[in-house]
């Protein structure tokens, strides 16, 4: 049988909210436990995107934390994400640059969100966390040191920026470079989010699910031919009526409120404000929609691998899925989506679960054949 030309790449942002709040026991280490598990009864492995920004605030913490919830969340990262990587799961980098000054404070976390994007950070060197040069090396390094005794030659070689703020792109881009990364897996062509922190608007990007060498300037555009130095590998994404993704029981709900997730901006306060027929159009327009595996229906999301399988063309195709454990709630879906992937995709040979490291050897051979 030949090599399957679809790599699935199952991807978690390992992390607690972005505003300091949740517990790490709570809202990471056990619906992580539970994911990995779920994976490993389907023979599916994970990437979890390992936030050092805030795996670093918890050491630099540890008596305080240790004082305060009677446990040491650093080290229950670093142990968690250890026995994944010796179960044969992989961990990458991810980062949010609002902890790199994190204080914990009376019990709570207080966060610099004038750091919110990664892209906002100066070019910089190593020795300066506060610079792109700086949270990429020491991010990268804190990661090989932490896996390599479990996994002998592991290597982080791909990024996830915090909340997708990788725009501008250009100096982000040479820093990932200057530091040995060769994969970004931060676009999601369609996602647009543009508030007082976040500035994204991934409409114009090169490709729903295909990865891109990316040109220099933007991260969003592919390179010109030749230039095989960084490449995205997008989250999947489609355009679609939002209807198709819930399942009868949520549609009341849907109705009643927003049907985005609830936070509590004011764009979703005046969603709530909207009248039922409105409501019921927007149920029907198309708009993005990432591939996570903590939407509520594991059908659907197996459609959408159907769909975005009609599409592979290439000898080598990837398939990025995102989640986070933090708002993972519905396992009997995501278990679902495993077993229907794993009887007509994986046990027929036209996918195979993968890391990115495995992905970008198949990809690169791919392209050395065709050169
Ligand atoms: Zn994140």
């Amino acid at each position: 049988m030949p090599d399957p030309a679809i790599h699935i790449l199952l991807t978690s942002d390992y992390e607690i909210f972005g505003d300091g709040s949740g517990d790490v026991r709570r809202v990471l280490i056990e619906p992580t436990a539970q994911i990995l598990s779920l994976c490993e009864a389907y023979g599916a492995r994970m990437t979890l995107f390992f936030e050092v920004a805030e795996y670093w605030a918890f050491v630099r913490e540890r008596e305080r934390l240790k004082n305060a919830l009677g446990y040491d969340p650093a080290a229950e990262m670093a142990r968690q994400v250890r026995e994944a990587a010796a179960r044969g799961h992989d961990a990458q980098l991810h980062a949010h640059p609002q902890w790199l000054d994190a204080e914990f404070v009376d019990g709570a976390w207080r966060l610099n969100m004038q750091w919110w994007r990664t892209s906002s950070l100066p070019f910089g060197d190593a020795d300066n966390v506060h610079s792109l040069v700086g949270l990429l090396s020491r991010g990268k390094s804190t990661l090989e040191q932490m896996l390599r005794p479990v996994a002998p030659g592991y290597e982080c070689l791909a990024f996830r920026a915090g909340a997708y703020c990788v725009q501008p792109s250009a100096d982000f881009i040479r820093a990932a470079l200057a530091c040995g990364l060769r994969i970004d897996s931060s676009v999601s062509k369609g996602l647009v989010k543009m508030d007082a922190l976040s500035q994204v608007d991934f409409r114009a990007a090169h490709h729903h699910h295909q990865p891109w060498y990316v040109d220099p300037g933007d991260i969003t555009r592919e390179a010109a031919p030749g230039d095989r130095r960084l490449f995205e590998a997008p989250i999947a994404s489609a355009e679609e009526p939002v209807i198709r993704h819930l399942r009868w029981r949520d549609l009341t709900r849907a109705l009643r409120r927003s049907t985005k997730q609830t936070t509590s901006s004011p764009a979703s306060r005046s969603a709530d404000r909207l009248s039922f027929g409105t409501r019921l159009a927007r149920l029907f327009t198309p708009s993005y929609v990432g591939w996570d595996y903590c939407l509520p229906n594991g059908r659907r999301l197996f459609r959408l691998l159907e769909q975005f399988a009609r599409a592979c063309d290439r000898p080598v195709n990837p398939l990025v899925m995102i989640g986070h454990p933090k708002v993972f709630q519905a396992p009997e879906e995501f278990e679902l989506f495993l077993r229907l992937t794993k009887r007509h995709f994986i046990d027929t040979g036209r996918a195979r679960f993968s890391t990115f490291p495995e992905f970008l050897r198949a990809f690169e051979q791919s392209h050395d054949r065709l050169a």
